[in-house]
């Protein structure tokens, strides 16, 4: 599905199919600067993520109760792709309220 996705880099909005990464990032080219923008996860998916997080150490914690060292390979993985989502989230965030300002100040509100 088309959606209308701004560039964190130049500010310009795209109207474009975005391809989910690995991770389950939508990700674009930028079609004015030709950059590669990650957006954040959808919330659905960061909240699977969390889930599936929490469930990873409850089986960590009783792994050890029980005397097993348990690896935590994809435990290591989710965080870092919720901490990397939270840094995107922030970047997104950013770029609107920036987007925002810029067209209040070309098309300032008619009084
Ligand atoms: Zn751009």
């Amino acid at each position: 599905m088309e959606r209308a996705l701004l560039c964190v880099h130049c500010l310009g909005v795209n109207a474009t199919e975005p391809q989910l990464t690995f991770l389950g990032n939508p990700s674009f080219k930028c079609g004015a600067c030709g950059n590669l923008v990650l957006h954040p996860m959808s919330r659905a998916r960061a909240i699977t993520y969390l889930v599936f997080l929490g469930i990873g150490m409850i089986g960590a914690v009783l792994g050890w109760l029980d005397g097993r060292m348990t690896f935590p390979g994809i435990g290591i993985l989710v965080i870092y792709a919720l901490g990397r989502d939270v840094r995107l989230r922030r970047e997104l965030q950013a770029a609107e309220a920036r987007f925002a300002l810029l067209r209040e100040r070309n098309d300032p509100p008619q009084t």
